[in-house]
């Protein structure tokens, strides 16, 4: 029995996707999945990629391969919150030479997931199609797990940022993020980074530091004194908002329209001097908290 995962997420077989659906209860968000299960004709779509470019690894789809059966993903997220998903039962598994070489592929194990006792819900809509009822409360299990924010690492080329020393972002390869004092700053700031590492930049180099992390420039603005940044989802520019460039990627497929943000106003005003103070005043102020 095949589940669909919600989400546009695609589908598993019916233990791991139940591991899902508590993952997510964990999460409280939809786990990040790039791919689950396969048909053969997918799979053979990858076959033919590595028959051809020699990566990423896929097998022959008459194998067939683990995403055929239903029982692999791959995932970003699922990367930076390992302990997590090792304790519900998912390891990685593609190793050549000892040398763990798709650390993206997670592959289900029953026997090893700490929570496969606990009922999950499934439903079946007007088409036959199984999927994960939410209507029923998280389980038992959520927040059991130590939380793992969903914060990329200091090997991931992750800055934390004060930007003209009063607004705090976070940008990574593909990400930038506003944080907000209901984030908790000062947890994230010593989950990331050693407590003096936040790094002091002005609004005239922040266009730079996008272009070198893969980010649109036109994401962020200044409102009203409030730094806000474009959700590209729901096409809000709102404090506290995460840009990414996968989220951008689907709402370009799905025609979703953006607003124009252009923030070379801020930047010519601050390369004039006009957000001298703000950077002066903060030689030894941390972040509030
Ligand atoms: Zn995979």
């Amino acid at each position: 029995m095949i589940v669909d995962l919600g989400g546009g997420r695609g589908w598993l077989e019916e233990k791991p996707a139940k591991s899902i659906a508590r993952i997510d209860a964990r999460l409280k968000h939809f786990l990040q999945i790039t791919e689950a299960g396969r048909t053969w004709d997918e799979q053979n779509k990858h076959w033919v990629i590595y028959q051809r470019d020699g990566y990423p690894i896929a097998l022959n789809p008459n194998t067939p391969s683990v995403h055929q059966k239903g029982f692999a993903l791959d995932s970003n997220e699922a990367q930076r919150i390992v302990p997590v998903m090792e304790a519900h039962g998912w390891r990685r598994t593609v190793y050549r030479n000892g040398v763990l070489v798709e650390a993206w592929h997670f592959e289900y194990f029953e026997n090893l997931d700490n929570y496969r006792s606990e009922p999950v819900k499934f439903s079946q809509n007007a088409d036959g199609v199984w999927y994960i009822d939410r209507s029923q409360p998280a389980p038992a299990s959520a927040g059991a797990v130590p939380f793992v924010p969903d914060t990329p690492t200091e090997e991931e080329d992750m800055l934390t940022l004060i930007v003209n020393g009063e607004h705090l972002v976070t940008l990574s390869p593909g990400v930038f993020g506003h944080i907000t004092p209901g984030d908790n700053p000062t947890a994230l700031r010593n989950i990331v980074r050693a407590e003096d590492d936040w790094q002091y930049i002005g609004f005239e180099q922040l266009p730079g530091l996008l272009r070198h992390h893969g980010c649109d420039l036109n994401i962020w603005d200044v409102r009203d004194g409030k730094f806000v940044v474009l959700n590209p989802l729901d096409g809000s520019v709102r404090e506290g908002n995460v840009w990414t460039a996968v989220n951008a990627l689907r709402a370009a497929f799905a025609n979703k329209p953006q607003p124009t943000i252009d923030p070379t106003p801020i930047v010519e005003a601050a390369r004039a001097g006009a957000y001298q103070g703000a950077v002066d005043g903060v030689a030894n102020a941390g972040p509030q908290t």
